[in-house]
């Protein structure tokens, strides 16, 4: 058994979950029609007459869409179905002019595939992909406009949906966590989905059971539409603590639609669970079946981008960067990108360092993100250089880098204006040092004594009289040949 567990009167309960996501299709244009999908519009502003459902008007396939789907299943390592079909799925909903929505559902166009999670102690852990199937998303009602009234924007009906639908493999609320992050990461490489979870592209239906050790699965109850990460973690936590307690009480947990309340923290019943026969399937009349050939198939294949866990691999094997490490450089492909700059232009180990330790100190204390950044992988690269050929050291780098992030000159420059170059010049350090000693008889009595730990003073002491200037290790070096002599 798994170490998620809800603990029972009867004993420990294992969770199992298995996840619906809708991801909105990354494309110009909607699955069926030729109105803008962009976010933000003025409502009703971006609906063909198709998307409104005007008799007689007819859906025409977006073939972009469909690439778009075909490259998730193959960045997925998902059986690509050739043959697929849509259906419509009849049911009302005041947001749904058509009455129906046109889906895939006996024939969807990506079959099984998988995607590997990593734990949160390194462990790496396949969970299945059952299926993913287009279909057309709804547009919106919106409550809370109009003190009588309901008013629907058309703009999203008819835009691009992937449902990807998981094996039940998840066991805790932390796998769920890891699978989405994981998903929305492949999604954002492959460039099919933007994956922004608050302006509602990427939402999750969560499926819930729970059983004892050894047993077959339980009913499930589906959580729907939950819109963040964080929220479906809770959403399961609360669910499979309800039904604990449903089954113990010697009841029996309903198969039902639920709703997570975020507030309240608990999950409310919406409505009983229906069946497929209930949304009267049937094969669109006005939809070809969808042929794919197979050697489009394979241009595609062809032409995706790098995706996250080759890419770790690689930067691994490349640039001698930890897996730890690895796994923050390609948490985006923009950070890899980036780091990759720095890498070719400086030492690689050096750029690691630097870009994971003050520059994203840097970009945090800013709240912005690597697209953000102020400064770019050149202007870093530059100031990386000049630490390699010794012409500054750390600390004084440190001081060149805070400088950087509010101005847009180049770290040479800063060093010059400043005059911040490290003095490797020994006749200037050994003065430094006899200096010092001389203004520290007490302390020189000590280290003579055996106090040597009164060394790292020393050291400070020199940096401090040559403002941080010094090669440090040329002040170690030339501090110990004088204090031994
Ligand atoms: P439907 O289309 O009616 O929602 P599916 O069979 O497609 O039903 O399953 C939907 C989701 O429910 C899938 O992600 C699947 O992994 C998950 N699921 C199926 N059985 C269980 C179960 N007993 N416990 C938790 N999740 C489950
Ligand atoms: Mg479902």
């Amino acid at each position: 058994m798994s170490t998620y567990t809800i603990e029972g009167a009867t004993g420990a309960w294992e969770v199992v979950i298995g996840l619906e996501v809708h991801a909105q299709i990354v494309s110009q244009s909607k699955l069926f029609s030729g109105a803008p999908t962009a976010f933000g519009a003025e409502a009703n502003t971006q609906v063909s007459l198709v998307d409104a459902a005007f008799p007689g008007m007819l859906p025409v396939l977006n073939e972009e869409c469909v690439a778009q789907a075909v490259r998730t299943g193959l960045g997925l390592n998902a059986q690509i179905n050739l043959f697929s079909r849509f259906d419509r799925k009849n049911y009302f909903y005041a947001d749904l002019p058509q009455g129906y929505q046109i889906s895939q559902f006996e024939h969807p166009i990506v079959g099984k595939g998988e995607i590997e999670i990593e734990l949160a102690d390194g462990q790496m852990r396949k969970i299945g992909v059952t299926r993913l199937h287009v279909e057309q998303d709804a547009g919106k009602s919106i409550h809370d406009q109009d003190p009588e009234l309901t008013l629907i924007d058309l703009n999203r009906a008819g835009v691009g949906l992937m449902e990807i639908v998981s094996e039940p493999d998840m066991r805790s609320p932390e796998e769920a966590g890891a699978y989405l992050r994981k998903l929305r990461q492949i999604l954002r490489y492959l460039g099919t989905c933007d994956g922004n979870m608050e302006e509602g592209s990427m939402r999750a239906d969560v499926n819930v059971s729970v059983r004892k050790d050894g047993e077959e699965y339980r009913t499930r109850c589906e959580v729907k539409n939950v819109n963040s990460i964080r929220f479906v973690m809770q959403a399961i936590q609360a669910e499979a603590q309800r039904q604990v307690e449903v089954w113990e009480s010697g009841g029996e947990v309903q198969q039902e639609t639920r709703l997570f309340d975020h507030v309240r923290g608990e999950t409310r019943s919406m409505r009983s669970k229906e069946n497929a026969h209930d949304y009267r399937y049937f094969p669109d009349p006005d939809l070809l079946p969808l042929v794919l050939d197979a050697e489009w198939v394979e241009s595609l294949r062809d032409h995706l981008p790098e995706l996250p866990e080759p890419k770790r691999a690689r930067l691994e094997a490349q640039y001698g960067v930890s897996r730890y490490e690895s796994g923050i450089l390609t948490t985006e492909q923009a950070v890899a990108d980036f780091y990759e700059v720095l890498a070719k232009e400086s030492e690689p180990r050096l750029a690691a360092n630097w870009m994971l330790g003050d520059f994203f100190a840097g970009l945090n204390k800013l709240s912005v993100g690597i697209d953000r950044s102020p400064i770019s992988a050149q202007r870093l690269a530059g100031l990386l250089k000049l630490i390699q050929d010794s012409t500054i050291n750390g600390k004084i780098a440190k001081e060149v880098l805070e400088e950087m992030f509010t101005s847009e000159a180049f770290a040479s420059d800063i060093v010059e204006k400043r005059g911040l170059k490290q003095v490797t010049d020994t006749g200037a350090i050994e003065a430094a040092i006899t200096a010092v000693l001389d203004a520290n008889p007490d302390m020189l009595a000590q280290y003579r004594s055996g106090k040597d730990k009164l060394f790292g003073f020393f050291v400070g002491q020199v940096m401090k009289a040559m403002k941080g200037k010094a090669n440090p290790a040329l002040v170690n070096d030339l501090l110990k040949k004088i204090l031994a002599g």
